[in-house]
């Protein structure tokens, strides 16, 4: 099995259990899809970690070393728990047992309640790939009699966000208001500039453009200033409705 070695993943003896973990494919799919709602909950004192599964390069004005900086940068922005890379393959990810094993040993070693996976339509075929292979791996990661690193383990919850390159006029499940964390939403995807800034068309709608009224959209939808949307197969569950809007 083609498998990283055990020391590769983060000990579960030295890290607490995560509340949720969110699977990127590229380093930046997280910050635009879900990077409000990951500073809100950490806000809420959450524990939270990123795994992208590439390194997103190469890329027309990005480098192994740029791409890596810029992460280092939104990273910091978000205060996350924990992140960490794969290091699978960018443009030529794939739903192999092999790849499920190593994202199932990352839920294993990081313990986290829920997972978030990128929306399950979509044109990348790298994103569908990721979609795929976390749904896999919640399963495979609470396997036992196995050579994979840490407890076995079950995410209680999959929920997607949405990172797309589809026109879709989706309906999400539920939107949620980060108006309180729009300006440092911002900073992080900006933090991304070889993505987002070099060799960008500067006439407006820029592609920070796009995303600041995506977000007003979805806010608007909530009768709040910016939002995220999200979505899951399976209910929701949850113990009060005080904090529905
Ligand atoms: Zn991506």
């Amino acid at each position: 099995m083609n498998i990283l070695p055990a020391s590769a993943f983060p000990d579960p003896e030295q890290i607490e259990p995560l509340d949720f973990l969110v699977i990127a494919p590229h380093p930046d799919d997280a910050e635009i899809g879900m990077g409000g709602t990951i500073m809100r909950m950490i806000d809420q004192g959450m524990r939270v970690g990123v795994l992208d599964l590439t390194s997103g390069e190469p890329t027309p004005h990005g480098s192994m070393e740029i791409r890596a900086k810029e992460t280092a940068a939104a990273t910091e922005i978000m205060k996350l728990t924990w992140r960490g890379n794969a290091g699978l393959a960018n443009r030529a990810l794939e739903n192999t047992l092999a790849a499920r094993q190593q994202i199932a040993s990352y839920v294993r070693c990081l313990r986290p309640r829920w997972l978030f996976a990128p929306y399950y339509h979509d044109a990348h075929p790298d994103h569908l790939a990721a979609t795929l292979l976390t749904e896999a791996a919640r399963f495979h990661a609470k396997l036992s009699k196995t050579d994979m690193p840490g407890p076995r383990h079950h995410p209680e919850r999959l929920y997607y966000y949405f990172c797309i390159h589809l026109r879709l006029a989706v309906q999400p499940g539920w939107i949620v208001d980060i108006s309180e964390q729009w300006d440092r939403k911002m900073q992080a995807v900006r933090a991304y500039e070889s993505q987002m800034i070099t060799g960008r068309p500067t006439e407006p709608p820029t592609i920070l453009d796009r995303i600041r009224d995506e977000g007003a959209h979805w806010g608007r939808l909530i009768n709040r200033n910016y939002g995220e949307p999200f979505d899951t197969k399976e209910p929701l569950a949850m113990t009060s409705l005080r904090d529905l809007l």
